[in-house]
């Protein structure tokens, strides 16, 4: 389910892609809220300096490591742009996140970048629900993914 809420916070997270996409980055943002919403801290993609693991959502699992308990671990919400990557997803299990609400997925991804002719990843875009075992995770959503869609991939 869906919220007013989390469109707020996805609306966000896909102005934080731009961003990241005006920095030269790839397109994708992220933030963490608290259990009632407040937001904690956001991030972008920050790989452009040649460190592909400089992923918001694995930023934001490391901010939560040191910076929360594991009971407002399990109570945060992680919101994003584009669906965790297996990486990414895997630090937010490691770490104790909770929920995770995404605008569009790894499959859409996929499918955008063959439809771009771009190479393909040097890993598999998995779903979250492959690599975390008990996932609480909604997305994508439709009209969310189209804007997403609309940022330049190449
Ligand atoms: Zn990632």
């Amino acid at each position: 389910m869906i919220s007013e809420l989390d469109l707020k916070h996805l609306n966000r997270c896909v102005e934080l892609a731009r961003i990241a996409l005006n920095n030269g980055d790839e397109p994708f943002g992220s933030l963490l809220t608290d259990h009632e919403g407040n937001v904690l801290i956001e991030d972008f993609n920050h790989v452009s300096g040649g460190d592909h693991t400089q992923h918001p959502e694995f930023a934001l699992a490391r901010w939560a490591a040191i910076n929360l308990s594991l009971e407002d671990r399990a109570n945060a919400i992680v919101y994003t742009s584009g669906e965790h990557c297996p990486m990414c997803a895997a630090a937010h299990a490691w770490v104790g996140l909770g929920r995770i609400v995404y605008a569009s997925s790894s499959a859409q991804l996929v499918q955008w970048l063959e439809e771009l002719k771009v190479s393909p990843t040097p890993i598999y875009n998995l779903a979250i629900e492959e690599i975390i075992r008990i996932a609480n995770v909604d997305g994508p959503v439709p009209e969310l993914a189209e804007q997403v869609k609309a940022l330049d991939f190449l």
